[in-house]
């Protein structure tokens, strides 16, 4: 925070409105406020953003009591005392209710936030109190850059309109009093326009693009801090008599076959591990024991499909895989680019990050003899970081 206006602060209370669903957020029971975002509660991040406040409200729901305790839990020693007030069944009903609170503690001025936007900087809380120095209201807000219709494909004149984000900066005794005034059966989209209803004075001052609102999955999703892992895999079949052979999904007319309790796709076994490898879940035999008569003839790439399932099911994504597969017979380049479109179907990856190379062992060794064929596979895949194991 910036030093030369700590002491202002003395005035000034926070009042954090957190008593929402958070329904459009999707699946699971928890509020959005209370989910875990870089391995902390939101609405834990959303107060540190107002650590130098003395005077700190939340408003939340009577079901998220526990929540709320664990949220404070885990703020750091020595941060200001956190005061909560039970919200109502809208927002301007929880906001009222937080302004009736703080009427005790008779700040100057009050910043009503979001709880759902953590990302709020020092910069954009300083904007706020500079535009109440000379108005009883103030907003931050972000001009529009994209063009903006009407449903109907009407051109709206965007220069006109601007997008608003919080906290919201009042004078404390104009905004209760408009709160007090207010028709208590209207839910008001924001507390902004209360004021407006009332004849505050208002000002508008510079949002921040980055101060934005967690309300979809994807929100989530996208603010999540992602690793980048790598696995690694290789793999052995022996040759045997027979006209075909799998190679990375491809069949392929050899004059032989590979041997193996599934279709003995030795490409596919090593990416498979990969995978497998990257996120740490043990290797192919774990989860398709040949012991396991299921698997007999099994076409490998159900074994490939699973283990990019238990990706997904970490939230972590396939970058880019590269396999060797290596062999004097058959020749792989006339079947490669057959294979990269395979692989490239079944791990839903572009063909540039599906590499497919091929290499002799100069006749030495086993494969140099033609006795078996091996494959070595690298893939890179992206993962939360914190991830359980
Ligand atoms: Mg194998």
């Amino acid at each position: 925070m910036h030093n030369n206006s700590s002491a202002s602060f003395d005035k000034i209370a926070a009042l954090i409105v957190a008593a929402g669903r958070g329904t459009r957020v999707g699946s699971g029971d928890t509020p959005k406020q209370y989910r875990l975002l870089h391995g902390k509660m939101v609405l834990t991040q959303t107060l540190l953003c107002f650590q130098d406040f003395p005077t700190i409200c939340v408003v939340i729901h009577p079901d998220d009591q526990n929540l709320f305790d664990q949220c404070l839990q885990a703020l750091p020693k020595g941060f200001p005392p956190v005061q909560s007030v039970i919200g109502g069944a809208t927002r301007s009903l929880s906001v009222a209710a937080g302004l009736d609170y703080l009427q005790n503690s008779t700040p100057k001025y009050v910043l009503i936030h979001d709880a759902a936007r953590p990302f709020l900087k020092s910069r954009t809380i300083q904007n706020v109190l500079d535009g109440l120095e000379n108005h009883q209201a103030c907003v931050p807000c972000l001009p529009i850059t994209d063009a903006v219709k009407t449903r109907d494909g009407t051109a709206v004149d965007r220069s006109s309109i601007v997008k608003v984000q919080t906290p919201q900066g009042f004078h404390f005794a104009a905004i209760h009093n408009a709160f007090a005034k207010r028709d208590a059966e209207k839910d008001y989209a924001d507390d902004i326009e209360i004021a407006k209803e009332f004849g505050l004075s208002i000002t508008m001052c510079d949002g921040d693009p980055m101060n934005s609102k967690l309300t979809f999955a994807a929100d989530f999703d996208q603010n999540t801090p992602m690793i980048s892992v790598t696995g690694s895999g290789y793999d052995v079949h022996r040759i045997c008599e027979g006209k075909t052979l799998w190679l990375g999904g491809v069949e392929i007319e050899a004059g032989f076959s590979l041997l193996g309790h599934s279709d003995a796709d030795v490409a596919l076994h090593a990416i498979t591990d990969a995978v497998l490898g990257a996120i740490a879940e043990g290797d192919i035999g774990d989860h398709f024991p040949p012991s396991d008569d299921q698997w007999k003839n099994a076409r490998s790439d159900v074994f490939l499909k699973h283990a990019i399932d238990l990706t997904k099911q970490k939230s972590a994504m396939l970058d880019h895989v590269d396999v060797t597969i290596i062999c004097e017979q058959p020749k792989i380049k006339p079947h490669r680019e057959a294979i990269r479109q395979t692989l490239s179907d079944l791990c839903k990856l572009p063909l540039s990050r599906i590499s497919v190379k091929a290499t002799t062992t100069e006749k030495l060794g086993f494969t140099g003899r033609g006795e078996g064929i091996s494959a070595s596979a690298v893939v890179s895949v992206r993962i939360p970081q914190g991830t359980p194991s």
